[in-house]
């Protein structure tokens, strides 16, 4: 009898937002909205915080499949938004957000940092939101969606299929009511991205460059910029100078570095390189904004400390489980100061999904455990 139709729905829902949106906003908001299929409003998957005069941190809220945080930057005009999360619905839960008292600026860059899934699948959904805005990115990074885009979007399905499974197993298998709600909260969220995922084509940037562009607006300037391998071969950190804020990807954040696709050995010297940026506050890809430079020099001392100790394990001829054996949290000086490696167990707790139980010391010894072993694959990469 009160079956309200989706449009009317979906105004109620959204209330400003709604009304304040352009049309291809709506058919955006409408499509996650009948993807999300029965959630009783777009999830709210970002806390939105501002760092400066016109420039927010959307701090992702923890998935089972990660989305990454956004840097919002305000301009004359436009917005620009540094990197896309994982999913469609995830741009509509930012955008709809932004529009609830944020700003009514229409979308006029997307930039997506480096190649990863985590960071690049909201892309199509911008573009669809906002015809002319343009993707950037550096050249390599370009490359790299285009080279891996399809390939790790697969892997991403099917290594959420069989997660799936696991999820369930636990489930079943636990005896803790708080755990059975939380192994299926998992299931269901990755079921969910399944179907969301099902007609996915990535979009590829249409601007790119190889070290620096800036873009000049009335009362600031965006300087993007490719300071050396890292994290990827391509990421890139976006600076306001006049607003004294860094966007850095996954380069710098406040998680234990993600180490397969990086090159140890240079990525030191590039947040050092990033360190030199006339900044105050860091908007990290994940976990919350960074005050300093603290972290960014922990971080950089840490991947110096591991590479190092990786690469003489590796030299002797031992094994990667041999030096994860030998290598415990306690024996890295760079996780000791400042308490870095406290920092990253907090962040871990605080942002991504973590199952109840989990001791903060199995965080830590994980964390790094998982750190030794992709370094001991790839510290030599050249
Ligand atoms: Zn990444």
């Amino acid at each position: 009898m009160h079956a309200h139709s989706r449009r009317g729905f979906l105004r109620q829902t959204l209330g400003a937002c709604w009304t304040g949106a352009t049309l291809l906003d709506q058919a955006v908001f409408r499509a996650a909205r009948a993807r999300a299929q029965s959630a009783a409003a777009l999830p709210e998957l970002f806390d939105v915080q501002k760092v400066a005069d016109g420039v927010w941190a959307a701090i992702a809220r923890p998935t089972a499949l990660i989305n990454c945080n956004a840097a919002i930057f305000e301009t004359g005009a436009g917005l620009m938004i540094v990197d896309t999360h994982s999913k469609p619905s995830a741009v509509a839960s930012l955008v709809s957000r932004i529009r609830r008292g944020i700003s009514d600026k229409p979308v006029r860059w997307i930039v997506n940092t480096h190649f990863h899934w985590d960071h690049t699948q909201g892309t199509p959904t911008y573009k669809r939101i906002a015809l002319g805005a343009d993707i950037v990115s550096s050249e390599a990074t370009r490359n790299l969606i285009a080279e891996n885009g399809a390939a790790r979007l697969k892997d991403s399905l099917d290594q959420t299929r069989k997660s799936i499974d696991g999820y369930q197993e636990k489930a079943a298998q636990t005896r803790s009511p708080e755990e059975k709600i939380y192994w299926q909260r998992m299931a269901n969220e990755a079921r969910e991205y399944l179907v969301e995922m099902r007609n996915y084509t990535p979009e590829l940037p249409n601007v790119t460059f190889g070290a620096n562009l800036v873009i000049r607006a009335k009362d600031h300037d965006l300087h993007l910029s490719f300071l050396g391998r890292g994290h990827t071969a391509g990421d890139i950190v976006v600076c306001c100078p006049q607003k004294k804020v860094i966007a850095t990807g996954d380069l710098l954040h406040s998680f234990a570095p993600y180490i397969p696709d990086g090159y140890p050995k240079d990525w030191p010297r590039t947040l050092r390189a990033a360190g030199q940026l006339d900044f105050e506050r860091v908007i990290g890809g994940h976990g919350a904004v960074q005050q300093g430079r603290q972290r960014l020099t922990n971080m950089a001392n840490y991947i110096d400390e591991l590479a190092a100790a990786v690469s003489t394990g590796r030299a002797q001829g031992r094994s990667a489980a041999e030096l994860q054996a030998a290598l415990s949290p306690a024996s890295f000086q760079s996780l000791a100061d400042g308490g870095y490696g406290e920092f990253i167990v907090d962040s871990l707790l605080k942002h991504t999904p973590v199952a109840p139980g989990t001791t903060r010391a199995e965080v830590l010894a994980g964390a790094v455990g998982t750190n030794i072993q992709d370094t001991f694959t790839v510290v030599d990469r050249v």
